[in-house]
């Protein structure tokens, strides 16, 4: 058993504590207070212990890009096919998904919502030291594509290492791998509603539902969708014909996210990735099925794609569950959960710094199916836990030390052991 102490602690699930104490014995938080519950205790000093952070939507595979694709401001359309080229020339692979976790280690976050292109991501994330529950991305526009998607999907939740390339017996759909581990867990992600047909979006929900697995889709993430669901027509039509990939029937004509949502409900859980562009009624909806359903903002590439305004503070005044995300590399600069918070909090002042760490905190833990280990500091949970530098100020409010300002990394723990970027690096094969 050890104790950290530091100036103070935000459990998170509790005000915060000054001159504040955790107690960790093996994989576990004991005791979180003003005082050891034994042990050797280390002294963090000016310091905030956090637990670890949540990025609750990224796609790790372009870990390896120094630069957003494009510039800020570019369109959708455009934006898609500069991403299907760099995955063209650089395909999804184990070392760029390492690097990912590695920059994730650095910045402070112990779980994450990844997408995978394959298998590059779970192979990476069974030798941890983070958790990350892996959504496999599911793509199927056309109808062919769509029923060997649905062979993937059900190929993925079994384990098949191929993800999919060799097709298992009937009879053993329904053994799909268990969905608790401490580090690694499975999920699925149909893309968006312009790559994935309307008739394919029920059978995943129904195996997301089966398999008790999660669902994370793009939605309601761009003026483009938006005009292709309510006409079949835009740059998305255009984009998808240039590729060969166009087919009538991929959305209803008039559909909205509305629509699409009314078919998530009935999965496990869902994440509703984005959500830039839900209006009122839709806002509503996913306030009222908040125990299955959170919404992913990803602050800087919301800014990045210079979308319309967020509305951050109307989704949390209506209730809905709002976790934060980096979403990838190819538009944003990096993947520190720190700097989205931060970013945030400067773009929504009318919304309390509490809420926002709350969102990249407890609510990813509880949108991605992991609360009951982590996203808060309380007896029982996993120890994954950050220690960050503070400013020597003195705000009323002491979240607000969290949301401006350089704030160094000191320590990340992560199932009561430190680990660091270098742990990762030194890795075989790392
Ligand atoms: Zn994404």
């Amino acid at each position: 058993m050890f104790t950290l102490r530091a100036r103070y602690v935000f459990p998170v699930c509790a005000p915060p504590i000054c001159g504040g104490t955790v107690s960790i014995e093996g994989q576990r938080v004991i005791a979180v207070g003003s005082v050891p519950a034994g042990g050797p205790v280390h002294d963090l000093g000016d310091a905030a212990i956090l637990p670890g952070l949540v990025n609750a939507h990224t796609h790790l595979e372009f870990s390896r890009l120094e630069a957003p694709l494009g510039n800020p401001g570019i369109g959708f359309a455009y934006w898609l096919q500069r991403v299907i080229d760099y995955r063209t020339s650089f395909p999804p692979d184990e070392g760029a998904i390492r690097q990912g976790i590695d920059q994730s280690v650095a910045s402070g976050t112990t779980l994450l919502g990844e997408i995978a292109q394959g298998s590059a991501s779970h192979e990476a994330f069974h030798a941890g030291p983070i958790r990350a529950t892996v959504f496999l991305e599911l793509i199927g526009p056309t109808g062919q594509r769509a029923e060997e998607v649905l062979q993937l999907a059900q190929d993925f939740l079994r384990g098949a290492s191929s993800c999919g390339g060799q097709s298992q017996p009937a009879a053993q759909k329904a053994c799909f791998t268990p969905t608790i581990a401490t580090n690694f867990r499975r999920g699925l992600s149909p893309h968006s509603p312009y790559s994935v047909r309307w008739e394919l979006l029920p059978k995943l929900v129904a195996l997301s539902a089966e398999a008790e697995v999660p669902l994370a889709i793009h939605l309601a993430e761009s003026r483009e969708e938006i005009e292709f669901l309510a006409t079949g027509r835009g740059p998305l039509r255009e984009f998808l014909r240039q590729r060969g990939a166009w087919e009538a029937g991929i959305a209803p004509i008039g559909a909205r996210p509305l629509d699409y949502l009314h078919v998530l409900a009935q999965a496990h859980r869902t994440l509703v990735i984005h959500g830039n562009y839900l209006d009122e009624e839709e806002i509503a909806f996913v306030a009222a099925h908040r125990q299955k359903m959170a919404v992913v903002y990803c602050p800087r590439s919301h800014s990045f794609f210079q979308h319309a305004r967020y509305r951050l503070g109307e989704m949390a005044q209506a209730g809905v569950l709002i976790a934060l995300g980096s979403d990838s590399r190819a538009s944003t600069t990096d993947l520190s959960m720190l700097a989205e918070m931060q970013h945030a909090a400067q773009q929504h002042p009318d919304v309390p710094p509490q809420q926002i760490l709350a969102m990249a905190t407890i609510n990813g833990a509880r949108a991605l199916g992991w609360m009951h280990l982590c996203g808060s500091l309380e007896p029982g949970k996993l120890a994954d836990l950050v220690a960050v530098a503070l400013p020597a100020r003195c705000p009323d409010d002491p979240h607000e030390l969290l949301m401006s300002g350089d704030l160094p990394i000191l320590a990340v723990y992560c199932g009561g052991l430190p680990v660091s970027a270098t742990d990762i690096l030194s890795r075989p094969g790392g």
